[in-house]
């Protein structure tokens, strides 16, 4: 597919068309690389690692970046089996097109939607550019069943209510919406390529980490038990494919076919996945607000002390600490966890919800931005359609009922028991009766 060079212009470019992966690292079921196979052919694949993104990221050793460049590794094997090449960039992401522009003659570019602000921004500028030189830059719904405004209210608004969005979400089913796209038939339309040299790890700036990625499978009998086992942290009862779906290293639509299939209570998890996506498509502004304004008014403790004992899992409170420390060890907390470390903060601690949200944001191994905002505004009350303000979890409660013979709490506090484990940095009564109150006030002020 090379071009013969031609005569006095130098070497002629080479001539492809250009999938960019980004949240969609598989070559199968793979709605906008199928696209490009089938619509463009000889296409090149491109991963840009954006400096924009991995500097403000705060550890040198961090999971998910070793996630993507392994989960890179094998694509770019799988791609180069089938004769063709990725190419891999590091940089600001309209430079590194420039640079793109400047080694191949790209006759159209495809993409997979991606619906965080910061992603929309940024394709709107590598639209303009293509746009400037005449590219076709085509994207396409990839990361969810449903997605913008495809599920709605009869009268045209997004819903902001979870219930009825996913009796609707259900309605819209079709099998239509779930068939796979044959990517992985068509790889011998890739361009022939040489191999492309991909940058290590350290060429990024980034060290290898302890990164135990979880499987990909989701086995018949973890869905068939899900609904009696999710809520127990010490036994292994979730897919863990939350950071698959994130990258997209599994095709979200097969999951919620097997999920369809298989256990109704795991596919209404994966909608709630979706409801928060549409939640921060439809309403950008909860990335920093919350969804109701009215919570502008809570005042938030400024208890340095208190948040730094809550992030190294040091508040007296067993299952509060076993939780966070999993986050630090692991990356991985397990959803029942989520919900009361992230209450115990916001309530017990009045301390500002989104001093949580990013403390998760850094850890989080499945960190994504629509499910973390949407959970910590429905854990601090806040949200579309959240825990009212005066159901107040008790961790001990909680403990009681979902560890009830302290596996987990065990398994993370080894000193649990001794007299170096520290007493409750606050009083679970007086921490509730103060929140009520507090947001009571604050509530009434507005
Ligand atoms: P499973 O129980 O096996 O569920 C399957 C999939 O369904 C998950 O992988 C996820 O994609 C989706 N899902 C499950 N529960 C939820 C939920 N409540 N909201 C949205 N999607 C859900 N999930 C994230 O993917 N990224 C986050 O950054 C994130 N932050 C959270 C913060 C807080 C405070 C809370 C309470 C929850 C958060 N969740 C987040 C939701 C949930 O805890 C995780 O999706 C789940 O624990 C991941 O484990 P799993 O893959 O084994 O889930």
């Amino acid at each position: 597919m090379n071009r013969a060079p031609s005569p006095g212009r130098g070497p002629a470019k080479p001539r492809v068309s250009i999938h960019w992966f980004r949240r969609d690292l598989r070559t199968a079921d793979n709605h906008g690389l199928y696209r490009a196979l089938q619509d463009h052919g000889a296409v090149l694949g491109l991963f840009i690692f954006d400096v924009e993104i991995l500097s403000r990221l705060e550890d040198r050793e961090d999971r998910r970046v070793d996630f993507i460049h392994r989960a890179l590794t094998g694509l770019r094997y799988e791609i180069g089996e089938a004769g063709g090449g990725i190419l891999v960039e590091h940089g600001q992401p309209l430079e590194a097109w420039r640079r793109v522009l400047e080694k191949f003659e790209v006759t159209a570019v495809t993409t997979n939607h991606d619906h965080e602000p910061r992603a929309i921004a940024r394709d709107k500028a590598v639209g303009e550019l293509l746009a400037s030189r005449g590219i076709p830059f085509r994207t396409f719904k990839d990361t969810s069943v449903f997605e913008r405004d495809e599920v709605m209210k009869g009268d045209g608004t997004p819903y902001t209510v979870f219930t009825p969005y996913s009796r609707r979400w259900r309605e819209s089913w079709t099998p239509e919406c779930v068939r796979p796209f044959p990517s992985a038939r068509h790889l011998d339309r890739l361009w022939r390529s040489r191999s492309l040299p991909m940058p290590s790890l350290g060429d990024i700036g980034f060290r290898e980490t302890d990164l135990d990625v979880p499987s990909h499978r989701l086995p018949v009998a973890l869905l068939r038990h899900y609904p009696k086992t999710r809520d127990f942290p010490a036994v292994a009862g979730t897919s863990r494919l939350g950071v698959h779906l994130r990258f997209g290293t599994v095709s979200p639509r097969a999951i919620a076919a097997r999920a369809r299939e298989e256990s109704d209570t795991f596919l209404n998890e994966l909608i709630w996945r979706e409801f928060f996506m549409q939640i921060l498509w439809h309403h950008p502004r909860v990335e920093r607000r919350p969804f109701r304004a009215e919570y502008e008014a809570v005042p938030w403790s400024r208890d340095d002390a208190a948040f730094a004992a809550w992030c190294e899992g040091c508040t007296g409170y067993p299952i509060v600490d076993a939780g966070m420390r999993e986050l630090r060890a692991t990356g991985f907390m397990h959803n029942r966890v989520r919900m009361v470390t992230a209450s115990f903060l916001a309530k017990h601690l009045l301390v500002d919800w989104r001093l949580g949200e990013a403390w998760f944001a850094r850890w989080l191994l499945d960190f994504e931005l629509s499910s973390n905002n949407g959970n910590w505004q429905w854990a601090a009350g806040c949200g579309c359609d959240a825990a009212p303000y005066f159901r107040v979890f008790s961790p001990e409660r909680q403990q009681e009922k979902f560890d009830p013979d302290g596996a987990y709490v065990r398994r993370w506090i080894p000193e649990l028991g001794t007299t170096d484990y520290p007493q409750p940095i606050v009083d679970h009564a007086f921490a509730r009766k103060r929140a009520i109150e507090t947001y009571r006030k604050a509530l009434e002020s507005k």
